[in-house]
C-alpha cells in the first residue's frame, strides 16, 4: 500500500509499506479521507523540522478486517461500517491515563513504519490498524465529515471542560476551522447565543453565515457581543486572554484552546479571578468519551451543514502534494486528502 511521507520542508513522497493486517483487537481500515491539520502545515513548511515523518491523523474510512478477539462484540464496527479513527497511542498506565486525563498521557507520542520512518498517524495512506476500540461508527455521514472526527473530538473536549450549558452566551475568539467547530457545537448544545471574533472580514461573514449571533473585530468584541459566560480562545495572541477576561462575565469561564506563541505573557489580576469567580482553564487534544460524541454528532447529520462548510478542498492520495501546498500557504478550513 501507499503511504505519504514528508521528507523535507516543502517535500512529499508516496512510498510503499506492507498492507496491514488486524491484530487480535484491532481493525484494518481502508482510508476514505484524511484532513490536512496545524501538525501537517508545520512539517510542510518547515516550522517543526522532523524529518522524515509520516503525518496524517483526522482518518476516517470503510473497516475491511476485525482482529478475532473483538470481531462480533457490542459497539465494535463490523466490516463494512465507515468509522472515524483515533490514532493517538496512550499509555494507560500513567498518572494521566489513571485520572481519565488521557489527552495529557506522560507517553510520547507516535509509531514507525516498517522502515522505521517515524510515524505521527500515518493516515495518509491506502489503510490504517486501530485498536478497535479507537474506531468510531459514523453510520451514513459522508467519508468528508467522518474525517472531522478527530477535530471535534477535540472541540467537544473543550466544552465538555468548558462546562458548557444550553443557555449559555458564549464567545469564541478565533473564526477559522476550529473556531467554527467551537460555533456548531455550541449552536448544538443550547447556546443562548454563540457569537465570532477574529480579524478577517471574510471570515467572520461566513461565520454569520454559518449561524453566528454576532461576528466582530477585536477591538468591537465587547460592544457586538456584551458579557459572555464562556469565552474559548481558539487564536492565541499577545492580549488575548486580557480581551477574553475583559468579556467574561462574572461566573464565567475562559478555555485556552489553541495554542499561544511561546513567547506570551499576560497579566492577569489573582483578585479580579477571586471576587468575580472566574475560571480559567486550558483544554488540550480529546479523550474517549469526547469521541464518542464526536462521533454520534456526525452519524445524526445534525451538524452535516456547518461541517459541509468547512470542506476547502479534496485531493486524491496521488495529489497529496498538491493538497499540502494548498493547507500550508492559503487561509483554507479543511483539505482532505483521499
Ligand atoms: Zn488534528
Ligand atoms: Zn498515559
Amino acid at each position: 500500500m501507499r503511504v505519504a511521507v514528508v521528507t523535507g520542508p516543502g517535500e512529499v513522497d508516496l512510498r510503499e509499506e506492507p498492507t496491514p493486517v488486524a491484530g487480535l483487537d484491532e481493525v484494518v481500515v481502508e482510508v476514505g479521507a484524511t484532513g490536512l491539520c496545524t501538525m501537517e502545515r508545520r512539517l510542510f513548511l518547515g516550522i517543526k523540522k522532523i524529518y522524515p515523518v509520516a503525518p496524517g491523523h483526522e482518518v476516517a474510512g470503510r473497516v475491511v478486517e476485525v482482529g478475532d478477539a473483538v470481531a462480533g462484540l457490542p459497539g465494535v464496527p463490523q466490516v463494512g461500517d465507515t468509522v472515524t479513527v483515533d490514532l493517538l497511542t496512550r499509555c494507560g498506565a500513567c498518572t494521566a491515563c489513571r485520572r481519565g486525563r488521557s489527552s495529557l498521557c506522560k507517553q510520547p507520542q507516535g509509531g514507525e513504519l516498517s522502515d522505521g520512518t517515524l510515524s505521527f498517524g500515518a493516515g495518509l495512506a491506502d489503510y490504517v490498524t486501530v485498536k478497535a476500540k479507537q474506531a468510531y461508527g459514523t453510520g451514513s455521514a459522508r467519508i468528508e465529515h467522518a474525517a472531522m472526527g478527530e477535530p471535534l473530538a477535540c472541540v467537544a473536549h473543550s466544552l465538555r471542560l468548558g462546562g458548557l450549558r444550553a443557555g449559555d452566551r458564549v464567545a469564541v475568539v478565533g473564526a477559522g476551522y476550529m473556531g467554527r467547530l467551537h460555533l456548531a457545537l455550541a449552536r448544538q448544545a443550547g447556546a443562548a447565543s454563540c457569537g465570532l471574533i477574529d480579524l478577517s472580514p471574510e471570515r467572520l461573514a461566513e461565520g454569520l453565515a454559518a449561524g453566528a449571533a454576532w461576528a466582530a473585530i477585536p477591538s468591537e468584541a465587547l460592544a457586538a457581543g456584551g458579557k459572555q459566560d464562556l469565552v474559548f480562545v481558539t487564536a492565541g495572541a499577545q492580549g488575548v486572554l486580557e480581551a477574553a477576561l475583559e468579556m467574561c462575565d462574572d461566573g464565567g469561564t475562559i478555555v485556552l484552546y489553541g495554542a499561544f506563541p511561546k513567547d506570551v505573557a499576560a497579566t492577569v489580576s489573582p483578585d479580579y479571578l477571586h471576587h468575580h469567580e472566574v475560571t480559567l482553564l486550558g483544554a488540550y487534544s480529546q479523550e474517549p468519551e469526547d469521541w464518542t460524541q464526536a462521533a454520534a454528532l456526525i452519524a445524526s447529520g445534525r451538524i452535516a451543514e456547518d461541517l459541509d462548510a468547512l470542506v476547502t478542498a479534496r485531493f486524491p492520495l496521488e495529489d497529496v502534494g498538491k493538497a499540502f501546498d494548498l493547507a500550508a500557504n492559503s487561509p483554507v478550513y479543511r483539505v482532505l486528502v483521499g
